[in-house]
């Protein structure tokens, strides 16, 4: 049963903290961490890094799996309201709801498929102000710092 699409019913036990579910969700973020690429480490920006922090919570070991296809972008730093970091995203999408649900601007999609699947702007051009701008809401919602506020101008 898929835990978000099933409807809450009478008599229902909900296991939240089971071994079985902790064990499942350790493995779960194992796998994202093993998509979860680019300069986390030394990164400033690895404070917002909510999956790095859950990891951390579960004890979950470093990726023993390997990506079939390592994805790299370069980050872009062109926009004054987001910064994008594509090589730490995890394809959670949650940064495209927050653009058409909350923000209603549309401006952010999925495109292409399998390990080329990749979170665009516009039609996968650079995220320039004129594409996107003045909001920055979907920062907050991002879980990997993929997308973060752009460094103040000395
Ligand atoms: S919210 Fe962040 S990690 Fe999730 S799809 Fe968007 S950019 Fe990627």
């Amino acid at each position: 049963m898929a835990a978000c699409y099933t409807p809450v019913s009478k008599g229902m036990v909900v296991q939240t903290r089971s071994s079985r579910v902790l064990e499942t969700r350790k493995i779960i973020i194992e796998l994202l961490l093993t998509a979860h690429t680019g300069s986390c480490v030394t990164d400033l920006n690895t404070n917002q890094c909510a999956l790095h922090k859950l990891a951390a919570e579960l004890e979950v070991s470093p990726p023993r799996f390997q990506v079939g296809e390592p994805r790299y972008y370069p980050p872009e730093d062109d926009n004054p309201f987001v910064r994008r970091d594509l090589s730490k995203c995890i394809l959670c999408r949650r940064c495209v709801g927050a653009c058409a649900e909350i923000a209603r601007k549309h401006v952010l999609s999925v495109a292409y498929r399998g390990f080329q699947s990749k979170i665009v702007a516009d039609l996968d051009g650079p995220l320039k102000k004129e594409v996107c701008k003045d909001c920055g809401l979907c920062i907050p919602y991002c879980p990997t710092g993929a997308l973060s506020k752009p460094a103040p101008m000395a």
